[in-house]
């Protein structure tokens, strides 16, 4: 996932996970009394439900991803030809652009693989995310490609593009990443093809999960053709996870979405929703819960 939590809060979070007790799901009038589920199910209404199901079994939702996709291959070997055409946002392109081979830059959760069935389970137990289940998630390689990216990839890589993914995974799931990967289908080749979070970057500072160094070290090497992530993260920098601060790292690249940069839906996780409630996950569940409802419009 984007969004990691620090470790001293994930036991926190998984506190809160162990505390939401499971139980048996209560039957529909009509319905058969036949369990349907083996796992536990949770009783309480869960703000992921309706997020977690649109991604999982909404058409509209591949067709976004298709058309993503789709949209980018048309315009890739335009960019290709352009000398000048380069998508690294200006801080990360340390050194010239020019003569560099071409790649493009994917993120890998909700960008390339999804990770749907992981809140589908959370859904279900009433837990909250925590780095021992998703890691055990990661670790199974059944993550699917998500619709459209498996043709881009190799659109890319036969034309002699590289492709290369920077992901926030912990160091210690590589392997298992790589193997999921190359189980679906996705180009993965040259010393650069996996940034993961252990990704040590000489003389730059690595500020919290941000992808800013891994991409510097990229722009030594690579002229980048198009960036792909379902967080803004996944392209800038973003220095303040507020609205503010999210809205001033996108603003000077706007005229990028959707030519060099192209932005993914995620409603399950990200970002966007921590920025709701000033990033405090020590917050108790039910007060960032109120934190977020405050944030809505009525009018
Ligand atoms: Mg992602």
């Amino acid at each position: 996932m984007s969004v990691r939590l620090p470790a001293a809060l994930a036991a926190v979070v998984l506190l809160a996970a162990c505390s939401a007790a499971p139980s048996k799901a209560p039957s529909a009038p009509g319905a058969s009394t036949t369990p349907v589920a083996e796992a536990p199910v949770a009783t309480h209404a869960d703000d992921n439900l309706n997020a977690v199901a649109w991604s999982q079994t909404a058409i509209e939702h591949d067709l976004i991803y298709r058309q993503t996709y789709r949209d980018a291959q048309s315009r890739l070997l335009a960019a290709l030809a352009d000398k000048q055409w380069d998508a690294l946002p200006k801080d990360d392109r340390v050194a010239p652009a020019r003569g560099l081979k071409p790649a493009v830059v994917l993120d890998i959760d909700e960008t390339v693989l999804d990770n749907s069935p992981y809140q589908a389970r959370l859904v279900r137990s009433g837990g909250e995310y925590n780095e021992a289940e998703w890691a055990a998630w990661c670790n199974e390689q059944r993550a699917r490609a998500l619709p459209g990216v498996v043709a881009f990839t190799q659109f890319a890589a036969s034309h002699g593009i590289a492709v290369i993914y920077i992901s926030n995974r912990a160091k210690d799931l590589d392997q298992a990443t790589l193997a999921n990967l190359r189980k679906e289908g996705l180009p993965v080749s040259g010393p650069e093809a996996f940034l993961g979070l252990g990704t040590f970057v000489e003389d730059c500072e690595q500020i919290g999960t941000e992808k800013g160094c891994r991409r510097q070290l990229i722009s030594h090497k690579y002229r980048v053709l198009m960036q792909f992530g379902d967080q803004i993260g996944d392209f800038v920098t973003v220095l303040a996870n507020n609205a503010a601060g999210r809205e001033k790292a996108m603003t000077p690249y706007m005229d990028w979405i959707g030519t060099r940069w192209f932005v993914l839906p995620n409603p399950t996780y990200g970002a966007w929703e921590p920025a709701l409630f000033n990033n405090d996950y020590t917050a108790p569940r039910d007060e960032r819960r109120r934190q977020k409802i405050q944030s809505l419009r009525f009018d």
